[in-house]
């Protein structure tokens, strides 16, 4: 560590970590063009896998949920950045991070208008029972009996918790759609809420009020089972939870309950508490669920901003510079890079 890399003209390690489907692109090896960068693909999904891989990297650019835990970081000795392909950082140690002067950033700002819109398809497939539709004809049943239960969009109303990015895009496209929105977000005033036309709310209020219930929190802390059973008992019979954020903010058992109970009436869900889901998960054999596979950031175009502005904060962290979208700002000034160790 502290050697100068660039003077001795040796390579510096980047790794490129995540799940198996991971593909590679040009994007990364050209936006770290000038600098003499030996980039690695490490599949890796488990702590220790991960540590491996990570051991003697100089930065990482890392892809879904893989964990870098405070155990990987302390035989991170190199390390100056790990760069979150994506929004969500739950899979970072973050104090771990600070305390060990490794800058971490996401790119809070590629997918707002895809993951809206994809909870907006989520919203609208079960409102419309298109997935039942769907399964009936292709089962060769033209059925008509099956339409009870089809609410009017402008009667209805959308809770929105999370009222950030994501949140208040989906609020403003359903307002267009003639749905009322109500939003809780703790962390905002309620001037905040109302710019955009929506009305702010207490949770409660929203659990017992919403026809839709959509999830745009971060998963941390608090917001670990933020819906479990009291919650979705509170919930209108005739309700659906939308799921765009991170699968653990429900508690998917308690979801299956309250899908095979009738507590709710269904569920559009791209992220799930275990992912890839397993063979035998509830949710697969309801007929009032529509599943998606964690895709809903995904369009040709977000996945090149993702890789191309994850990869460009790595090339700043090595060129010895802060990059931008730091989500541990506390490091800012105590950071590896801070102290020349690039
Ligand atoms: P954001 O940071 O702009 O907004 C999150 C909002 O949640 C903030 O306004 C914050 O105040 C609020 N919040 C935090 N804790 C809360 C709580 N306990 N109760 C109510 N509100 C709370 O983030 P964003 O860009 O809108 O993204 C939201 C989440 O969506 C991300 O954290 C990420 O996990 C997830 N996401 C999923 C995908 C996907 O492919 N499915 C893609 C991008 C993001």
């Amino acid at each position: 560590m502290g050697e100068d890399k660039s003077a001795a003209n040796l390579g510096y390690r980047v790794v490129q970590v995540g799940p198996p489907n991971i593909t590679l692109w040009d994007t990364e090896p050209s936006a770290l063009e000038a600098l003499n960068v030996d980039l690695v693909l490490e599949i890796a999904t488990k702590e220790e896998m991960v540590l491996q891989a990570l051991k003697d990297c100089d930065a990482v650019l890392a892809w879904g949920a893989s964990p870098i835990t405070r155990r990987v970081m302390e035989a991170m000795h190199r390390c100056v950045i790990i760069a979150r392909y994506g929004v969500g950082v739950d899979s970072v140690d973050l104090e771990a991070a600070t305390e060990h002067g490794i800058v971490v950033t996401n790119v809070p700002d590629y997918c707002i208008q895809e993951v809206s819109n994809h909870a907006l398809l989520l919203l609208l497939a079960c409102n419309q029972k298109l997935m039942v539709f769907h399964n009936a004809l292709c089962d060769g049943r033209w059925d008509h009996s099956l339409l009870d239960g089809i609410g009017r969009l402008e009667e209805q109303t959308l809770g929105v918790v999370g009222f950030g990015q994501i949140g208040r895009e989906l609020a403003r496209k359903a307002l267009a759609l003639g749905l009322k929105v109500l939003a809780y977000d703790p962390y905002l005033s309620n001037a905040g809420v109302e710019e955009v036309g929506a009305t702010p709310s207490d949770f409660t209020s929203l659990l017992e009020t919403a026809d839709y219930l959509s999830l745009h929190v971060p998963l941390n802390d608090k917001t670990r089972h933020m819906i479990g059973e009291a919650e979705l008992r509170m919930m209108k019979t005739t309700a659906v939870l939308v799921n765009t954020s991170r699968g653990p903010v429900v508690d998917e058992g308690a979801l299956c309950q309250a899908l095979l109970e009738g507590w709710i009436a269904g569920a559009g869900l791209d992220v799930f508490e275990k992912e890839p889901i397993s063979s035998d998960n509830k949710l697969i054999k309801m007929e009032n669920v529509v599943l998606t596979p964690h895709i809903a950031d995904y369009s040709d175009a977000s996945r090149a901003e993702v890789r191309r502005k994850a990869a460009e904060a790595v090339a700043r962290s090595l060129s010895g510079s802060h990059p931008i979208n730091v989500v541990n700002h506390e490091v800012l000034g105590q950071a590896r890079i801070d102290k020349g160790m690039t």
